[in-house]
């Protein structure tokens, strides 16, 4: 089988099999959410046909086991992500929860008026707007890393804002709507030199590639289940210990304590202090279930794979007279963001879905990137290991098409 052969990995998505509007699903909108492979649908089943119970709580053999199953999940992420302290892992809806809990409780509890955060140009609305929220709370200033004219990070201009000692600096290791690679484990060494704390958001990284978060310079790392073969409504966020250790609650109730009374409540140790409220069992299981299903597959083949679509979509695109790929940088996983002349972005992409193709239209949640684009929107076509070269061709086909019809 070529490297270039996806036929392993197609059989585990029983998704792909579907038809829309009578064709085959072209699945080319991994970057919103992956489709799921068997053993994450099989683990979400079985925990819901034999296994569901409440954890941490129950005094049943049923609450032990699900208790077990949830903090095996726990476990089996670190070791993956190569966190030695499982506590240190907070159970969390995405990177959107992940990154508000680092705004509201390290933030809110860590920041003064004038302190500056410097954000990324391309940053998904996520990494910007809990950002501005605590910046209207505490006085907090924002500054921008603008990107080159190839979507790379204007490493110049970054280090002058460095040079500012900005309190805090919320990178993305890639970017969703371009698909950019950014050098994070440079970009966060030096905002550590420079005295910042660090977060990264992972969201569109732990998707394509092994992270090793102990390798990075960073104090906190955000991620999203769902865009990683596993279930909606899970992610988690990574946190250095003495900064977590050090910071308050931020959602209060069940779970999260050690000891309630109307004298005085003390609140739980890490990670449970906090995770408030009966959280996502079934989603940490059938999260656990998504990265078991990845460390069985040959991670190296399928990157391959992933950028052989990459090139073959750019290649068999550029016969398509007016398509233009919007810059990307140089280190970029498979994701092409692209226009296609005198035609909206939503008309191709209903033009795409008529014919079983599913991307993506529009701003990609990051508007302020789209304004220094000079771009209302783009069409965004986001590559997984079980998509094929003959899909990433029909992409091509579909497009020429269009164009051909409205001559
Ligand atoms: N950050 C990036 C780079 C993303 O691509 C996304 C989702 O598209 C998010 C954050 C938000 O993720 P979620 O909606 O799963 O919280």
């Amino acid at each position: 089988m070529s490297q270039s052969d996806p036929k392993r990995w197609r059989r585990d998505f029983p998704q792909l099999s579907v038809r829309v509007h009578g064709q085959p699903l072209v699945y080319l909108d991994n970057a919103a959410t992956t489709l799921k492979p068997r053993p994450v649908i099989d683990a979400l089943n079985r925990f819901y046909k034999t296994g569901n119970a409440n954890v941490h709580r129950g005094s049943h053999a049923l609450s032990a086991q699900a208790t077990l199953a949830f903090e095996q999940a726990r476990e089996r992420l670190a070791r993956w992500l190569g966190i030695d302290d499982s506590r240190c892992l907070i159970w969390t809806r995405g990177t959107t929860e992940a990154i508000n809990l680092v705004a509201y409780s390290w933030g809110q509890h860590n920041l003064r008026a004038g302190d500056r955060i410097l954000l990324m140009q391309s940053s998904h609305h996520a990494n910007i707007v809990p950002w501005q929220r605590l910046a209207e709370i505490t006085g907090a200033l924002i500054e921008v890393i603008p990107l080159q004219a190839d979507g790379d990070i204007d490493l110049d201009a970054y280090r002058q804002l460095l040079s500012r000692q900005p309190a805090l600096v919320a990178l993305s290791h890639v970017s969703n709507a371009l698909g950019t690679i950014y050098p994070v484990a440079t970009l966060c060494q030096e905002a550590r030199d420079a005295g910042a704390t660090v977060l990264v958001d992972g969201a569109q990284a732990v998707p394509h590639f092994d992270v090793d978060i102990s390798s990075l310079a960073c104090d906190f790392y955000a991620f999203s289940g769902h865009k990683l073969f596993g279930p909606t409504g899970i992610g988690a966020l990574w946190g250095r210990r003495e900064l977590l250790d050090a910071m308050p609650p931020w959602q209060a109730g069940g779970e999260m304590i050690e000891r309630v009374s109307f004298d005085g409540t003390t609140y739980a140790g890490l990670p449970f202090k906090f995770e408030a409220g009966t959280p996502h069992i079934a989603g940490a299981i059938g999260l656990a279930a998504a990265i078991e299903y990845l460390s069985t597959q040959d991670r190296v083949a399928m990157e391959t794979h992933e950028q052989s679509l990459l090139t073959h979509a750019l290649e068999s695109c550029a016969q398509v007279p007016g398509f233009k790929a919007i810059a990307s940088g140089h280190q970029r996983v498979s994701l092409v963001s692209f226009e296609l002349a005198g035609h909206h972005q939503q008309d191709v992409a209903h033009w795409l879905d008529r014919h079983g193709i599913a991307v993506r239209a529009g701003h990609h949640c990051a508007m302020p990137l789209m304004q220094a684009l000079g771009l209302p929107g783009t069409l965004r076509a986001s590559f997984a290991c079980y998509n094929s070269l003959d899909e990433a061709e029909r992409l091509a086909r579909v497009l020429d098409a269009l164009v051909q019809s409205q001559k």
